[in-house]
């Protein structure tokens, strides 16, 4: 079963663009992919909510859902969180540094929830290796999923090395390797933290060079990568599954 961990319902590109859940379910149907979690950004938590609820309605045995955290000054979120795991369904949170920082007073309450509900934390750090480490540190039963080995599309190995050094050293880190261009560091990281804390995302659906394609060549990233036969099937889907339960 091949399960792309990393699917966006909207994306925080500069256009902030929505993929309709038919148009997800399309792109898996022609890549070969069986189940994907998607979520929202570039929006409120409440709205989130929203556009996930109305995508797994109407695919419920293929999309699962994760809520999106976006701490604010107007409204606590963590109830709308707590609401969205416990009486929804959601599987997950995704926050994301660019949109909301991760300084201790700002996110920490969600990773806190995260902890207390068993459910994982997808963050995009943009590369701030400091603070994965003290999220890592602080929050040792909180299950955190490091997006895209810690910088998207990130061409630095010494940089990913510290975060696959990271992952070594906190046994509650999993790396998602979407966005990854350096295809070695996958088959690196499988053999220093295990299969089980690899997994594959396509941060689609992207237009280029097509949804599909984009999809495909994700999959194959993972297909060539010089790793045996049961960790690529880990890393295309065994691993998220046994992460979320599914
Ligand atoms: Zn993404």
């Amino acid at each position: 079963m091949i399960i792309d961990s990393h699917v966006h319902l909207k994306h925080g590109d500069a256009a902030a663009t929505e993929y309709t859940p038919e148009q997800i379910i399309e792109v898996m149907d022609a890549a070969g992919i069986d189940r994907s979690v998607v979520f929202a950004m570039s929006t409120t938590t409440r709205r989130s909510i929203e556009m996930a609820c109305d995508a797994v309605e109407r695919f419920p045995d293929r999309l699962i859902p994760y809520v999106y955290a976006l701490p604010s000054y107007e409204r606590p979120v963590i109830d709308e969180l707590r609401e969205a795991i416990v009486d929804l369904g959601f599987r997950g949170i995704k926050l994301h540094i660019g949109e909301c920082r991760l300084k201790e007073y700002i996110a920490d309450p969600v990773f806190a929830l995260a902890g207390e509900l068993g459910v994982p934390c997808l963050i995009d750090l943009g590369g701030d290796l400091a603070t994965a480490e003290r999220i890592a540190a602080a929050f040792p039963q909180t299950k955190l999923i490091y997006a895209h080995f810690g910088r998207y599309l990130c061409t630095d190995a010494k940089l990913i090395d510290s975060f696959i050094a990271l992952a070594e050293r906190h046994h509650n880190v999993w790396l998602d390797a979407a966005g990854v261009v350096l295809d070695w560091t996958i088959a690196e990281a499988v053999r220093r933290i295990g299969a089980g804390r690899v997994l594959f995302g396509t941060d689609g659906p992207h237009p280029a060079p097509t949804p599909v394609d984009m999809a495909r060549n994700g999959i194959r990233q993972i297909e060539m990568l010089d790793i045996s036969q049961d960790d690529k099937a880990m890393v295309l889907g065994g691993s998220i599954a046994r992460l979320l339960g599914v």
